[in-house]
């Protein structure tokens, strides 16, 4: 399949999202990363924003919560390209009400080439790379051929 490229700013637009028996540990790693966070805009589900908000005063785009729609709202930002990069601290040990959210979620990070982190160690990683400053030439499949697949069958514009 063809290629396409997006441009990454390197004001990178920020995700963060985790679930209740990771709230402590993404809040750890913020409040350590804290002076990296604020150069970039950020987004959270609902209850993961007000913690940061709340207690880091990290300037928040808060959505609802995860098991509300959050995760939900989340994946429809990255599909639109409103966000570039996924911090999300999932819990492999609970089940979750809201576990076809939590894949859709990280399904579309894989979808559109963003990079994501599921844990604190790639989450150290993913914000001391170099990447997290410059602008970045993210590369993704051309969806093109895919949204005009059924037009030889109907004759009409798929793309809309
Ligand atoms: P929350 O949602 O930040 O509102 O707790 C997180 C999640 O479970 O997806």
């Amino acid at each position: 399949m063809a290629q396409q490229e997006i441009l990454m700013e390197a004001r990178k637009k920020i995700a963060l999202v985790a679930h209740d028996h990771k709230k402590d540990d993404l809040l750890a790693w913020a409040r350590y990363n804290l002076a990296v966070l604020k150069e970039h805009t950020l987004f959270a589900s609902g209850t993961t924003g007000w913690l940061l908000e709340t207690e880091l005063n990290l300037e928040i785009h808060k959505l609802m919560s995860g098991p509300l729609g959050g995760d939900q709202q989340i994946g429809a930002k990255i599909a639109e390209g409103e966000i570039d990069t996924l911090i999300f601290f999932w819990d492999p040990l609970q089940a979750q009400p809201h576990d076809p959210d939590v894949k859709a979620l990280l399904r579309l990070a894989t979808v559109w080439n963003i990079p994501v982190a599921t844990n604190r160690t790639t989450a150290d990683f993913l914000i001391t790379s170099p990447l997290m400053h410059n602008t970045y030439p993210r590369q993704l499949t051309d969806y093109e051929e895919y949204k005009q697949r059924l037009s030889h069958l109907y004759g009409t514009d798929t793309t809309k």
